[in-house]
């Protein structure tokens, strides 16, 4: 590409490139606003805008990396959650939509005067944490992971966004933790650890311990479930994430481990993907 390469021209070359994927053009978009600060609609208004030279250098580089599988949420370290941009990093899983469902399906039962303290179990870069602190600013939250490095993005998250009602700690599911909370909330690692998924070019560059739930894919959900009740107080809910063929295993878990009221909520593609429960004594 010569000097002079216009925003036209980056598109047409990255788009090129980028062919093999099927959101190429979105991809090559969202990269070239990252390295320029343009924001996509101005790409369409000014196609002959220069782009300096350094910047669609820095741009090549960043198709190259997308080529070789990186994320784009890696590559240009954030992705929205709950209509909140965060930071992330390889450290942290990249926030899904349907794990906003966990949120909202959890939402429904703080009423917002309340002044509860929830716990969120690996909070990687801090989105469900953060977004119920946002949601119900009078509750305080209890942010755990066992990742110092994921910590790390989760506590610049919270920082950025002034957010104050969110604390951190490196925890071992509940090792870091003093109970009771009135609620608790967790998206464990649940892919069985021969799942293909793991070996698709971009979940390749995602931390396997955000991700593998071990051989069948339930370990994480069995601890949580199992020792969640010593941590509730009577009356107090647990909200978990899973996959969607284990909504009736992570059900008969719950109620394996004095919990009631139990149900699970489907996410947007019509999966069973949350499951919960109530506890009156732990
Ligand atoms: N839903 C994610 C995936 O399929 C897994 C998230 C998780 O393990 N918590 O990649």
């Amino acid at each position: 590409m010569s000097a002079a390469a216009t925003v036209k021209d980056l598109l047409q070359q990255a788009e090129q490139d980028l062919r093999a994927l099927d959101s190429a053009r979105l991809d090559a978009e969202i990269l070239l606003c990252n390295v320029t600060g343009f924001d996509r609609s101005r790409l369409y208004a000014y196609p002959e805008e220069i782009v300096p030279e350094h910047k669609a250098k820095a741009y090549m580089t960043l198709v190259n990396e997308r080529i070789s599988g990186q994320p784009v949420a890696y590559l240009t370290g954030t992705r929205e959650f709950w209509s909140i941009e965060f930071s992330v990093n390889q450290h942290t899983l990249i926030p899904r939509p349907e794990t906003e469902c966990l949120v909202e399906a959890a939402l429904e039962h703080i009423p917002p005067d309340k002044t509860w303290r929830i716990a969120d179990l690996g909070t990687g870069c801090g989105t469900i944490a953060i977004a119920i602190a946002k949601e119900r600013p009078d509750c305080q939250i209890m942010a755990a992971d066992i990742s110092h490095d994921a910590l790390m993005v989760a506590v610049t998250n919270a920082g950025k966004l002034r957010i104050n009602n969110v604390s951190f700690v490196k925890s071992d599911w509940y090792s870091g933790l003093a109970g009771p909370f009135e609620l608790i909330i967790s998206n464990p690692p649940y892919v069985r650890e021969d799942d293909k998924h793991l070996s698709q070019a971009e979940v390749r560059h995602e931390p396997m311990l955000a991700l593998s739930g071990g051989i069948d894919g339930l370990q994480a959900i069995r601890q949580i479930i199992s020792r969640a009740p010593a941590y509730l107080t009577p009356g107090g809910r647990l909200f978990i994430e899973h996959g969607c063929d284990q909504g009736e295993t992570v059900r008969s878990i719950l109620a394996g481990h004095q919990f009631s009221e139990i149900g699970t909520r489907t996410d947007y593609a019509g999966h069973e993907r949350v499951s919960y429960g109530r506890v009156f004594h732990g």
